[in-house]
């Protein structure tokens, strides 16, 4: 039997149309639109086109949003200078950097400076701290994992108890989600387990997850045989494994053989069209909620 696709250009649909209706209510109550603000440095082409989404996506969900473009030659001083400026505007509810910065400037040093009541992407230090502490002290998620744990709650796959197998321990998704699964709360509960390249018999960890989230960036990793049958695979893995010849565009795979993963799995999750929708989704989420913080609403 084929599995139930989680599908995120739908979920993507129903989250933008639920902030698109509470900023309208907040407008209206409270005179103010949540701010974004997008500081790209340089004209690296596919900054420029994630950027341009995020911009189209902030202004149809009814946000404020400031493209500020500097030149590849900004000195770090002056990008510092720039980001204390907006941590100071209180237009402004969320400040993303875009990387990679050229290589004059240290990234960390300017995403650390980012105010953490503003750091809608969550990758912070602070912002790390409180996602492992967990519970109220949340503020903004890291997008990428907020867009898993929302994909699973709506799937309305049951987490309280189950096995999470996660395939990889990056900073950016792997850890953070898999921190994510383990906390008390709803879309949580989960008992966790974490895999990566040293990991000696990486099949029989996944045999085991009820839930099995791979993120490592390797087409195909995961075999059909390494799936418990029923469970939820997200296949968050982007991986550019040719061109269409006609269109010119780039073919995506994920870290799971999809095809054959799919005739086992209870769920699973399509590339493209899967996880990779959500995250700037979550980052309108992190703004919408940044406002609200400030309001005192949320
Ligand atoms: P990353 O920083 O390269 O980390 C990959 C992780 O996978 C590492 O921890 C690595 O282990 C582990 N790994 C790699 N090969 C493995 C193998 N053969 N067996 C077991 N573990 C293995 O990657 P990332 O930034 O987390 O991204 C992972 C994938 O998700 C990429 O394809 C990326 O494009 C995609 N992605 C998608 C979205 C989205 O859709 N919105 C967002 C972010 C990332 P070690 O630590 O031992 O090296």
């Amino acid at each position: 039997m084929s599995a139930q696709l989680i599908k995120g250009t739908e979920i993507r649909e129903q989250i933008l149309e639920e902030i698109t209706a509470e900023v309208a209510q907040i407008k209206e109550k409270h005179g103010v639109v949540p701010g974004l603000v997008t500081i790209l440095v340089g004209e690296n082409p596919a900054s420029i086109s994630y950027v341009t989404l995020k911009i189209k996506t902030a202004h149809r969900v009814g946000f404020t949003e400031i493209q500020d473009t500097q030149p590849v030659d900004i000195s770090e001083a002056d990008l510092l200078a720039l980001i204390d400026k907006y941590n100071k505007d209180d237009s402004i509810n969320g400040i993303l950097v875009q990387v990679p910065l050229p290589k004059h400037i240290d990234d960390k040093k300017v995403l650390n400076a980012i105010d953490p009541d503003k750091d809608v992407d969550g990758f912070h230090p602070v912002n790390v701290g409180r996602l492992m502490i967990g519970g109220d002290e949340v503020k903004f998620p890291p997008c990428t994992p907020a867009g898993i744990q929302e994909m699973i709650i709506r799937a309305g796959v049951e987490t309280s108890g189950a096995e999470v197998v996660v395939v990889g321990r990056s900073n950016i998704v792997g850890k953070p989600i898999a921190n994510m699964m383990l906390q008390k709360g709803k879309g949580a509960n989960a008992t966790v387990t974490i895999v990566h390249t040293r990991t000696k018999d990486l099949a029989a960890h996944c045999k085991r997850a009820d839930i099995l989230i791979v993120a490592a960036g390797v087409p195909d990793l995961v075999k059909p045989e390494w799936i418990k049958p029923g469970a939820c695979v997200i296949d968050v893995g982007v991986n550019r494994v040719g061109v269409n010849e006609k269109s010119g565009k780039a073919i995506l795979k994920g870290d799971v053989d999809f095809d054959a993963a799919k005739e086992i799995a209870g769920c699973i999750t399509p590339v493209p069209g899967g996880v990779g929708p959500m995250t700037i989704t979550m980052l309108m989420l992190n703004t919408l909620k940044s406002l609200k913080f400030k309001l005192g609403i949320e």
